[in-house]
């Protein structure tokens, strides 16, 4: 039985179910973003007469016929979407493919390419700019790991480190990708995705979209050819399982899928069921942990011991920015207290909201980036990039806001 190209779960489905499919699911389809969320990825499950998307859990796959096999290997081996077999876990994982899917269906783009976590999703996007020309233009501040990931040079990428507006003159010949993230860690600054793409000419760009996630912004609409996200973060939502992807074109996704295949950075099955799972409920969670984050942005802006709020909705970018490129603010926001024993103070006090790591998940997380997540910059360029040690990064959850600010406003009041 051989799979039409493109359509991976067709070998599960007979002909009727197969119509079904493609018509609840082309990854141009018509359905507001709300219906996407939940439907995507759930390609012939009524077929299966299952609700719940299955787990496959398999290592290996029978093969049947020996010489078929050889030719699907190839197929693999040479970056396709689908074939007739997954032959082995590291190559497909249906599980993973509907995971897949349903992000390409909420991004705007025709593949998706899912790794073990954001960072090894990057790491295959920058391994694949190597035979592309190898240079890599990327704006900062970037996600701290991120932003080390390129500087280390640990991967070998030659990379210039650009302003929004310098992005033309930084494009060398050899130059193979953008990289950019908005709104931005921890400081969340926007940069004007189309502007960027008019600079960069062929060259590619890619947003980091985690922060934002397809609810508020849709970078691939903007002309961006990489969209990538940590799905550890708001995708996920819950703090259980991680995840990165990459949702891009054809022509990306096959050396993306090539790299996945030869270095491994593969998504567990099980991550991309519970990642798969959490989309249904994306875009709710994301609206109303930004209704709460608006309210309490503007609440901590009118705080004495809170001498700045950045959060998008303030920037004075915003305004143009939110008619093509954000439908909202997000629920990020990033206080200056003044000083790092202040910033202490403040992630040690609260009490409802959690000091960790992370962003995007059902609860409040504070933490200092300077210290923790921005730690493994280098000082000059977190400096240079306004990350001070007073700056204490808020992701607000889904608690009531009057709980919130009185957990806020107890720690910013104690005696200090
Ligand atoms: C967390 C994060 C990453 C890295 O993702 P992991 O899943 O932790 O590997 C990359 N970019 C941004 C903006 C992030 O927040």
């Amino acid at each position: 039985m051989r799979l039409t190209r493109g359509n991976v779960l067709i070998l599960w489905l007979n002909a009727r179910q197969k119509a079904e499919a493609s018509r609840l699911l082309m990854t141009d389809q018509p359905f507001h973003l709300r219906t996407t969320a939940v439907h995507a990825g759930r390609r012939g499950l009524r077929g299966l007469v299952v609700h719940a998307p299955p787990i496959d859990l398999s290592t290996t796959y029978p093969l049947p016929d020996p010489h078929e096999a050889e030719s699907i290997l190839d197929d693999w081996a040479a970056g396709s979407r689908s074939a007739a077999n997954p032959i082995y876990v590291r190559v497909f994982n249906p599980t993973v493919a509907r995971f897949e899917e349903a992000i390409a269906a909420l991004e705007g783009t025709t593949d998706a390419v899912a790794f073990a976590s954001g960072m090894a999703a990057l790491s295959a996007v920058l391994l694949a700019t190597r035979e592309r020309g190898g240079h890599v233009v990327a704006v900062r501040p970037l996600y701290g790991t991120s932003d080390h990931l390129l500087d280390s040079k640990l991967l070998g990428v030659d990379v210039s480190w650009a302003h929004p507006h310098d992005i033309a003159s930084a494009i060398k010949t050899d130059t193979a990708l953008i990289i950019l993230e908005t709104p931005q860690n921890p400081t969340l600054g926007l940069v004007d995705i189309a502007a960027v793409v008019g600079q960069a000419g062929m060259v590619s760009v890619l947003v980091d979209n985690t922060f934002a996630t397809p609810v508020l912004q849709r970078p691939a609409r903007l002309g961006a050819s990489l969209v990538l996200h940590s799905a550890t973060k708001f995708i996920g939502g819950h703090g259980d399982a991680v995840g990165g992807v990459v949702a891009c074109g054809e022509d990306w996704a096959r050396p993306l899928r090539q790299i996945r295949f030869a270095t491994g950075g593969i998504l567990h099955p099980f991550a991309a069921y519970l990642l798969h799972r959490s989309i249904p409920t994306l875009p709710l969670r994301v609206e109303a942990a930004q209704a709460t984050a608006a309210e309490i942005a503007n609440r901590l802006s009118r705080h004495p011991a809170v001498l700045r709020v950045l959060y998008p909705g303030f920037d004075s970018c915003f305004s143009d920015l939110r008619r093509n490129q954000m439908t909202g603010p997000g629920s990020l926001l990033t206080i200056d207290l003044g000083s790092a024993a202040l910033a202490r103070h403040f992630v040690t006090s609260v009490e409802l909201a959690l000091h960790a790591v992370s962003l995007g998940t059902f609860d409040t997380l504070v933490e200092v980036p300077s210290s923790l997540t921005h730690r493994i910059v280098d000082p000059a360029v977190l400096a240079g990039s306004g990350i001070s040690d007073g700056l204490v990064r808020i992701s607000i959850g889904l608690e009531a806001v009057e709980d919130l600010w009185s957990d806020f406003d107890q720690a910013l009041a104690e005696d200090r």
